[in-house]
């Protein structure tokens, strides 16, 4: 009977963690792989922020005992900063995010968001407080609005209105027939990439949270709705602190700092001029980058 009651308290640990404000559908399925529970300490108070800063000190962190992935890990977000967080594939970047989101602890070391330890106050104030732009967004089978509004508890219309205008969606919702009631998803409208990315934006406004993270689309979008989209992104993110995850260079190179990651470690953090000067991991990453992008201009040629 055991075996039979572990999966529902596993689902009722997932609805849980949804009403708690994670949602982003793609996460929820990486939990359910993940199956951690990390428990509210008793009587852990709300999370509290003055001055949204994020540090991570000397964070030593792996997914299975006898494999290290972050290995003493030290950088500091100051309150509305802008930090990219760029290395080689599986060098740790989205692990990062996972941390500051409490899926998993530090095995060392301590997370803090403005001076508060994140493992000491109740993951629903945690997790009010950090908006995720998944790399894809998974939308529900109802209206665009309600694909919106699901960004916070409450959200009206008004809200709701203010976020599609601020994450540029108003253009395709005044071309729908039924507006924001119009269903999309598979028994609906089906949205393009980039549209679907705007729905995530568009949540996260209504969820206007102080810190945010932005997971870079690798699905290919074409190069004027990447770059339309980054500039609402950028928008978007000027008040708030900003994690960005990177796999292109090219579209952090605005970035207060950039954090570069190799292996478990931070090798290189500076601004991208900075950066290119010291002719490091993050230079050669460039060049490489730079090179074949090249390539790709002269194959489609
Ligand atoms: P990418 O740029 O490819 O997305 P990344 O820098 O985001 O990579 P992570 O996803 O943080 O890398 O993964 C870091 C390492 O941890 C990888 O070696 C990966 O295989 C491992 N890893 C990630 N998730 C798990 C897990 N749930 N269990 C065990 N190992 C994992």
């Amino acid at each position: 009977l055991t075996q039979l009651f572990r999966p529902l308290d596993m689902l009722g640990m997932v609805y849980r963690t949804i009403r708690q404000g994670l949602i982003d559908m793609a996460e929820m399925f990486r939990l359910i792989d993940t199956q951690v529970e990390v428990p509210d300490r008793p009587s852990a108070p709300a999370l509290a922020i003055r001055e949204p800063s994020v540090t991570f000190e000397n964070v030593v962190f792996g997914y299975e005992p006898d494999r290290t992935i972050l290995k003493g890990l030290s950088f500091h977000v100051p309150a509305g900063h802008n930090v990219a967080l760029v290395g080689p594939s599986g060098a740790g970047k989205s692990t990062i995010a996972r941390l500051l989101f409490r899926f998993y602890d530090p095995l060392e070391g301590r997370i803090l968001i403005d001076g508060q330890d994140i493992r000491e106050v109740t993951q629903a104030s945690l997790r009010a407080a950090i908006g995720i732009v998944p790399q894809d967004s998974v939308l529900f089978n109802d209206t665009i609005g309600y694909n919106i509004a699901y960004g916070r508890d409450g959200a009206g219309i008004a809200d709701v209105e203010a976020a599609a205008r601020g994450a540029a969606l108003m253009p395709l919702i005044e071309r729908l027939p039924q507006r924001f009631d119009t269903e999309v998803g598979e028994r609906g409208l089906k949205l393009s990439g980039g549209e679907k990315q705007r729905v995530a934006i568009a949540r996260t406004l209504v969820k206007n949270p102080p810190i945010l993270m932005l997971d870079e689309a690798t699905s290919a979008l074409d190069t004027r709705t990447e770059k339309d989209i980054l500039g609402t992104l950028q928008r978007v993110s000027r008040d708030r602190t900003t994690l960005s995850i990177a796999h292109r260079l090219s579209t952090i190179a605005g970035s207060d700092r950039i954090l570069v990651l190799n292996e478990g470690r931070l090798v290189e953090s500076a601004s991208h001029g900075e950066l290119l000067a010291q002719r490091g991991l993050y230079a050669e990453m460039w060049a490489r980058q730079a090179s074949e992008a090249e390539d790709l201009d002269e194959a489609a040629e």
